[in-house]
């Protein structure tokens, strides 16, 4: 069986014009998923864009853009996409469905987030950091014309650390390799070693907080930060496609879910449940250093 999808979103999501909750449950049945969980979109940061994005934002959000190319993301309708969710779980009743919130830099937002989680119950939480001050903020999807591709990889993680290390309500940290899908090819190979000591920096602080990590499919997660992870003490792991439409929920899981195990993880007690460490698994490894650096596709 595969593991559960923690991280989908729908027509809720305000990106997401092929997304269908309806849909997505279906292909979840027909998979065999135990759980779907609906994280849609809560973005409260407003970006600097560039004018070439901005004609094409213009099209479909054209009330959202302000003076000065800022854009600023709509908001989640709590009320209606809760009712989306019940009419789902009526649909649907051999499916577990979790209700959800993806929270875009939720420490730097902290009355709007406790607005929007009061407005509803929410079963899952992630924690994203999608933004970056620099010179000015801005979307990390359109930083790489503007930064050395490794600087952006540090201020990633130097932004993470901070969302992490804050008291933001959330339990999952999401994509903690979001930069990665717009690593510019002229820049080589990506080769996570590089920044080991910055990734198990965050790795180790998410453990401590008692959050879980998510293994997303949109790279996906190269598997040795799974493994740091196992070796910082992180205790749970979630899968997330990250679909935006039905067709990628649980796309690659069966590939993540063996890389996982092979990290040292494991199913929990129930089906539905996150993955839990496998305690023994640590004692026969080596450790990945010191020696070259594994292959990471
Ligand atoms: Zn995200
Ligand atoms: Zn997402």
């Amino acid at each position: 069986m595969l593991p559960p999808d923690g991280h989908v979103h729908t027509e809720w999501s305000w990106d997401a014009a092929a997304g269908s909750m309806e849909r997505s449950c279906a292909r979840a049945v027909e998979l065999g998923l135990p759980s779907i969980a609906f994280t849609e979109h809560a973005d409260f940061t407003g970006w600097l864009i560039a004018p070439g994005v901005r004609a094409r934002m213009r099209q479909k959000n054209a009330a959202r853009i302000g003076p000065g190319n800022s854009f600023r993301p709509p908001p989640l309708d709590a009320a209606a996409y809760l009712a989306c969710v019940q009419r789902c779980r009526d649909l649907f009743p051999g499916l577990r469905i979790l209700s959800g919130a993806e929270l875009g830099e939720p420490h730097w937002h902290e009355a709007q987030v406790k607005a929007l989680l009061n407005a509803g119950s929410f079963d899952r939480v992630l924690g994203s950091v999608h933004s970056l001050e620099f010179d000015g903020t801005r979307l990390v999807d359109l930083l790489f014309d503007q930064a050395q591709p490794a600087d952006l990889i540090r201020a990633y993680l130097a932004e993470a650390l901070r969302l992490v290390e804050s008291t933001a309500p959330f339990a999952v940290l999401a994509h903690i390799d979001y930069p990665l899908r717009h690593w510019p090819k002229e820049a080589g190979r990506f080769d996570p070693a590089v920044f080991e000591d910055e990734y198990r920096t965050v790795l180790a602080a998410l453990a401590r907080s008692g959050r879980a990590l998510e293994v997303n499919a949109t790279v996906p997660l190269p598997p040795v930060i799974v493994r740091w992870w196992y070796e910082s003490g992180g205790a749970d792991l979630v899968f997330g496609s990250d679909a935006h439409e039905p067709s990628a929920v649980a796309r690659r899981f069966a590939d993540l879910a063996a890389a996982a195990e092979a990290a040292g993880f494991r199913p929990g007690r129930h089906p539905h449940d996150f993955w839990r460490r496998n305690p023994g698994a640590g004692r026969s490894r080596p450790r990945p250093r010191p020696g070259p650096p594994p292959s990471f596709t």
